[in-house]
């Protein structure tokens, strides 16, 4: 019989997509092509449109600062260093946004990656090679970058009902033996229906457990908290065994991964696989990543205009009996009674010159759903617009 370490456990009932509905996404990304920087007003298929798709939230991706600085860097460093950055492939900027990060999210250190998919196996790796855990336990509906990966660490791996701490208990009554640490995975936001996970309920559940927590902070970072560092600080957790990592793509602006922590986690990343084996990410994209976390550092009411955004555009979708959380998070999904019903509204409002998601992305289940994302930029009259057209259609 195989030995409880030597597979994959599917403890919950939940089963982990992968490669769900490829074909349908793949006629999607073809039938419609950005052809601006994404903002309230983008161009798609050649057309002015109003932009409820995507995630950047500041849309920092057009922001006048952050192209300088990309084009500054550009200049003097080149694309990139064409090497990874322990072998002779470091430069100022690649330095200057782990400095900068370590600022932002007030951390000993931080560690830049070339992806935000990337930060996740990097933690992981990072944790394994500090000994901090012996099992995983994983939000049944966490991020492909989440469950594309942690199988291959070789420990066990369990998954728990989604954002439900009860099921979590009970998983690790069942999995977890004398002595063994479990390290819990979720992402702080889900990217799709934008739920927070209930974190402070996991601390509470972990107790009894020398256990740790690993947030996939995507979404969360510069959004979430009242310095945008995210889900922990949004619930005011802080502890030594709270872990996360996130993107620098979406709300920052720029791209790249980001493990913000304790110095001995990020020294094992700088020695792990991935920050010798892959080359660093684009020079103009640290230098916009160092331009995007300053301009949040600075800027506080960025983000409370970007909250006020979120609960405007909650507000009306409840207002058209659709049923919405009550959370800053700017992202808002929500199902019809049939995928075809979903579609007509999407391609209905896209003839109207706006832009929603109709997404089939994680969490989404099989007939997918529709997604609308707001931005600090938008006005409350676009956001009006949205709801209003949105109303003659369902
Ligand atoms: N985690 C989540 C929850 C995401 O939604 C995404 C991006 N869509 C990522 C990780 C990956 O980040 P990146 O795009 O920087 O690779």
């Amino acid at each position: 019989m195989a030995s409880r370490r030597s597979f994959i456990q599917i403890a919950s009932g939940g089963s982990v997509a992968l490669g769900l509905g490829f074909r349908d996404l793949f006629a999607q990304a073809v039938a419609y092509v950005m052809g601006s920087a994404p903002g309230a007003e983008t161009v798609i298929n050649g057309r002015r449109c109003l932009y409820f798709g995507g995630t950047g939230y500041y849309a920092f991706q057009e922001h006048p600062l952050l192209l300088s600085a990309a084009r500054q860097a550009l200049k003097q460093y080149g694309m990139h260093s064409a090497t990874s950055r322990n072998i002779y492939g470091n430069t100022p900027v690649y330095l200057e946004v782990e400095k900068k990060a370590s600022e932002f999210f007030a951390t000993e250190d931080a560690a830049y990656l070339a992806s935000g998919y990337l930060s996740n196996i990097a933690g992981f790796q990072g944790l394994v090679q500090t000994g901090q855990y012996d099992l995983f336990v994983v939000d049944e509906r966490a991020h492909y970058s989440i469950t594309d990966f942690v199988y291959a660490l070789q420990k066990p791996v369990f998954t728990f009902a989604h954002t439900d701490p009860e099921d979590l208990g009970k998983q690790l009554k069942a999995h977890v033996k004398a002595g063994e640490r479990p390290l819990v995975i979720s992402d702080g936001i889900f990217p799709t229906f934008g739920v927070v996970a209930p974190v402070p309920e996991y601390v509470k559940v972990l107790e009894p457990y020398q256990g740790a927590i690993w947030l996939d902070d995507a979404h969360a970072i510069g959004v979430l908290g009242p310095h945008g560092r995210g889900t922990y600080e949004y619930y005011g957790l802080a502890s030594d065994k709270l872990f996360f990592g996130g993107t620098l793509s979406k709300a920052i602006g720029a791209f790249g991964g980001i493990v913000p922590g304790k110095k001995n986690l990020v020294q094992a990343i700088r020695a792990g696989h991935i920050m010798n084996g892959a080359t660093a990410s684009p020079s103009p994209a640290a230098a916009a990543a160092i331009k995007g976390m300053t301009l949040l550092m600075e800027h506080p009411e960025l983000r409370a205009r970007l909250w006020k955004n979120a609960r405007t555009l909650k507000t009306g979708l409840k207002q058209l009996g659709f049923p919405m959380n009550d959370t800053p998070v700017p992202v808002a999904a929500w199902t019809l009674k049939s995928g075809q019903d979903m579609d007509r509204v999407h391609d209905e409002l896209m003839k109207r010159g706006i832009c929603i998601q109709r997404t089939r992305y994680v969490g989404a289940g099989a007939e997918g759903a529709l997604r609308a994302v707001v931005f600090a930029t938008h006005t409350p009259e676009q956001i009006q617009r949205l709801l209003a057209e949105l109303k003659t259609l369902v």
